[in-house]
C-alpha cells in the first residue's frame, strides 16, 4: 500500500569503523562516530565506541580509563562481555557486567574513572562493551550530573513473534513495553537478537534519527544491502518503519531519538554548543569545580 511506503525509513548508508584506538590502557575501540562525520544524521547521539571484544591476561592492576572529566551529555555503556567498574566525584559507583547498562549523566561536570572490575580484571577474561553519548539540549548542560545503574534484570526482555529473537528495551519503548531509562529528550534504545534468516519490523517515531549497529552478524534494513559485524547501518530521519533482515544470528543495537537542533561544539571530554562554553569547561575542571574522586 502507498501510505506503508511513504512511512518507510530509508537508508542513508553503511559505515564502517572511522576510528581505531585505545581509551586508556582497557578500552580497545573501534569508533563510528563521530569519525564518520553523521552529526546531523544520528543527533541527538553524539559518539559510538565500540569496544572489543578482546581478551585480557589476568593482572592485579585492573585496566581501564582514570579520572577524566565530562561536560554537557551523558555517557551510555553497554556491557556484552566482562565487568565493568565506574565510581564518580558526584558519589557514584557501580559495577556492571553482561546485560547491564550503565546511564551516566554528566551535565554540569563530573570527574569518573571507568575501570575493568578488579576481581574479574585478576582472573582474566573478555571484555565487549559500547559506550554510547547521548547529547543533552542546551536548557540541560548544565543541570545536576546524575547516574543510573540499569541491571539486566530492569530491562524488559520481548520474544518477538515466530521466534525470530528477543528485543530488550534499554530505552523508549516497544508495543507497550517501557525501557527504565531516564533520558532528557526522547531515545529509542533496543539491543536486538535476531535469528538467522528472521527479522523484526520495528515503527519509530516520525522524525527520529535512526541508526543500527551490528555487534555481530549479518543484517539489513527494508531491503538494503547487508551490514556485518562492526558496521553501522543509517536511516533517514523521515518515517517510521524499519523492518530488519538477519541474515545470519545477529545481535544489534538500535539507536533513534529526536534530533537536537543546535550547534555541537567539542573539544576531547566536553561536548557543548560553543566554544566559549568549552574553554570554560576546561576553566572550571581545572579550577576543580567538577569535583575529584574520593
Ligand atoms: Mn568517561
Amino acid at each position: 500500500m502507498a501510505t506503508e511506503t511513504t512511512t518507510m525509513k530509508r537508508l542513508i548508508g553503511i559505515y564502517q569503523p572511522g576510528s581505531r584506538h585505545m581509551v586508556g590502557d582497557g578500552f580497545p575501540v573501534r569508533n563510528l562516530f563521530p569519525s564518520n562525520d553523521l552529526d546531523r544524521e544520528v543527533s541527538p547521539f553524539l559518539m559510538l565506541d565500540h569496544a572489543g571484544p578482546q581478551y585480557f591476561e589476568p593482572t592485579d592492576h585492573p585496566r581501564g580509563v582514570g579520572e577524566h572529566p565530562h561536560r554537557g551529555f551523558e555517557t551510555v555503556t553497554i556491557v556484552y562481555e566482562g565487568l565493568v567498574a565506574h565510581r564518580d566525584s558526584a558519589g557514584n559507583a557501580g559495577v556492571i557486567g553482561p546485560g547491564d547498562v550503565q546511564w551516566m549523566t554528566a551535565a554540569s561536570g563530573i570527574v569518573h574513572e571507568e575501570l575493568h572490575e578488579k576481581e574479574w580484571a585478576k582472573n582474566g577474561g573478555t571484555l565487549h562493551a559500547i559506550q554510547l553519548w547521548v547529547n543533552l539540549p542546551k536548557a540541560s548542560k548544565m543541570s545536576a550530573p546524575g547516574y543510573q545503574t540499569i541491571l539486566d534484570a530492569d530491562i524488559p526482555a520481548i520474544d518477538l513473534d515466530g521466534g525470530a529473537g528477543r528485543l530488550r528495551v534499554i530505552a523508549g519503548s516497544f508495543l507497550g513495553h517501557k525501557g527504565p531509562a531516564h533520558t532528557f529528550t526522547p531515545v529509542e534504545l533496543y539491543d536486538l537478537q535476531l535469528k538467522a534468516g528472521k527479522l523484526v519490523v520495528l515503527a519509530l517515531p516520525e522524525g527520529h534519527n535512526t541508526s543500527i549497529f551490528v555487534l555481530r552478524g549479518l543484517a539489513s534494513v527494508n531491503g538494503s544491502e547487508k551490514a556485518g559485524e562492526a558496521e553501522l547501518i543509517v536511516c533517514t530521519r523521515n518515517g517510521s518503519q524499519v523492518t530488519i533482515d538477519a541474515h545470519e544470528n545477529s545481535r544489534l543495537l538500535v539507536m533513534a531519538g529526536e534530533p537536537i537542533e543546535e550547534p555541537i561544539a567539542r573539544y576531547g571530554p566536553f561536548v557543548m554548543n560553543t566554544r566559549a562554553e568549552l574553554m570554560q569547561a576546561a576553566q572550571d575542571y581545572q579550577a576543580g569545580k567538577m569535583g575529584h574522586l574520593s
